[in-house]
């Protein structure tokens, strides 16, 4: 059974325990700013899609997997520049109740506790997101950006000095 791809509010509540046995698949398109907590770390950059497969297993849990995906405009926490970037993310999560014992579950399980018969998109994609949001966005190691530890000037006279600039900027200066 398919959900047709709909835009929708990101605390439109989900009856998660029907969705599961019937195995919906659920698409959604996410308005930009949707998601209040991601928004304030990164804004979106654009609409986000979310997909999500619900299903029960033998001891009759609701789970539901799920890729969800959103552009943000994110600052890098090491240089505060900023980058477009698209978030991916994939999960898996048991969907227990309040109350329930988490132990029960096992290790490795990750748990989304909902706070009645319902979760809302934002309880099942937003934590994923904000995990996926890495540190530094800086591509190369050391982050090119960020500000410099050791006195710039003197390296760069260095360098200025070891080019083949360097030696023309000397003799222009001679010939001056
Ligand atoms: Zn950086």
């Amino acid at each position: 059974m398919m959900a047709p791809a709909m835009t929708t509010a990101a605390d439109d509540r989900l009856a998660y325990a029907s969705l599961a046995r019937q195995a919906v698949h659920v698409d959604r398109r996410l308005p930009a700013g949707a998601l209040h907590r991601l928004e304030e770390l990164a804004p979106a950059d654009g609409d986000g899609t979310v997909r999500l497969e619900f299903r029960i297993d033998e001891q009759g849990r609701a789970w539901v997997r799920g890729h969800a995906e959103q552009p943000v405009d994110a600052a890098c926490q090491r240089c505060l520049e900023r980058f477009g970037r698209v978030l991916a993310v994939d999960f898996d999560l048991c969907i227990a109740r309040e109350g329930e014992e988490a132990s029960e579950l096992g290790a490795g399980v990750d748990v989304l506790v909902a706070e009645g018969d319902t979760v809302s998109i934002a309880e099942i994609v937003e934590d994923e997101l904000l995990l996926g949001l890495p540190d530094r966005l800086c591509e190369s190691d050391p982050c090119p950006n960020a500000p410099p530890l050791s006195f710039p000037a003197a390296g760069a006279e260095e360098k200025l000095a070891g080019s083949p600039f360097g030696v023309l900027s000397k003799l222009k200066d001679s010939d001056a």
